[in-house]
């Protein structure tokens, strides 16, 4: 017998969280492109639309974060990322409206401008202690790298008399002080409220598509799938890491969020699925497929995907639904992750790609 949202809210509200996004975040069907793809019936949850700081899946996992910040005593919060994170501009938000400062390590490639710009701009506006460290271009930063840096500032912010809280990428992995997967929880809890949303209108989802970062969304949907819908399958479609390591990462996090709630599930390797066809040439590389596919949904349904994250798991869609991975009856729900400040910085690509036609 799976879990009923209820059953599972008890538990998962057993982990304070503060409140700083619109909760439900808009679902519905997406009737025009699902009609232009020739597929099963899409829907859309819109999670860009959480509302703090343009929105995104990230502030979601912060009204739990913040929350353990506070508990904590934490009058800094350390983290990291690329240079035009989500996640360091919505934790520098977050933070900043509980007064506490951030210091954001942003690792960027040689070749990419460190201009003001997209999340930059709002790190800037919102005066977080901002660190521009190298990177690989189209690569992440691992993780036991960068948390060594994390720990260097710690050290240094706590000679200083501060109480410094470290939370890694995306706020995902447990990891420095987040030591629940506060992350995921907060999207076991997007899972309920998406089944609510679904079933109070007759309909159960078959599938959940996502864009995969750091995990920990993915972890927090399979765990609700699992617990409340069993028939439903998450799809994660990495813009960053290959599927083997990345499988091992949110069957980590997954198991983590199993153990905090109490659920008993014995998630296994195959409860995870993870395509990683879709990567481009790279983490947060913008090829013509990519300008063309955010085109093609602003178009169809007025809705702005981001270069990075959304417009490739919407490309990993278009090409699960042309390769007949889905029924015509299945109900396919693409969340919708925000991300879309990374837009501007990108305008020139977009440009080159959708307007000069070379
Ligand atoms: C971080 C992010 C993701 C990935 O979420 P994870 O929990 O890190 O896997 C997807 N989309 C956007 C826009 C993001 O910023």
């Amino acid at each position: 017998m799976p879990y009923s949202t209820k059953d599972v809210l008890d538990r998962t509200d057993r982990f304070p969280h503060v409140d700083i996004i619109h909760r439900p975040t808009p679902f519905r069907k997406l009737e025009r492109l699902s009609a232009r793809l020739g597929g099963p019936e899409i829907y859309v949850k819109r999670d860009d639309l959480t509302g703090l700081a343009f929105g995104g899946n990230k502030s979601r996992k912060l009204e739990f974060i913040i929350s353990d910040m506070l508990e904590k005593k934490a009058d800094v919060v350390i983290t990291w990322a690329s240079f035009q994170s989500n996640w360091c501009m919505q934790t520098a938000a977050a933070a900043r409206t509980f007064g506490i400062k951030p210091i954001l390590m942003l690792f960027k490639p040689a070749d990419q401008p460190a201009t003001a710009d997209g999340n930059v701009l709002l790190d800037v506006i919102l005066d977080a202690d901002i660190r521009i460290l190298q990177s690989e271009k189209g690569r992440v930063v691992k993780a036991t790298q960068a948390m060594d840096v994390l720990e260097e500032a710690g050290r240094e912010v706590k000679t200083q008399g501060h109480r410094p809280y470290l939370v890694p990428v995306g706020g995902s992995l447990v990891r420095g002080d987040m030591n629940k997967p506060l992350g995921a929880i907060s999207y076991v809890v997007a899972f309920a409220e998406l089944l609510d949303q679904m079933r109070s209108s007759g309909l159960e989802p078959d599938y959940v598509v996502h864009s995969t970062g750091s995990g920990g969304t993915q972890a927090g949907l399979v765990i609700g799938a699992k617990s409340m819908s069993p028939g439903c399958r998450v799809i994660g479609i990495s813009v960053s890491d290959p599927k083997g390591p990345f499988t091992d990462d949110v069957l980590e996090i997954a198991r983590a969020t199993d153990d905090a709630l109490v659920l008993s599930l014995n998630i296994m390797a195959d409860d995870v699925t993870v395509f990683d066809e879709y990567l481009g040439a790279g983490y947060g590389v913008v090829d013509k497929g990519v300008a063309e596919i955010i085109r093609l949904v602003f178009q169809t349904e007025g809705i702005v995907l981001d270069p990075v994250y959304t417009a490739k798991a919407m490309i990993g869609l278009r090409d699960l639904i042309k390769t007949g991975f889905f029924k015509p009856t299945d109900k396919v729900v693409f969340l919708h992750t925000g991300g879309t400040p990374a837009l501007f910085p990108n305008r020139e690509k977009i440009f080159e790609f959708l307007v000069k036609r070379t």
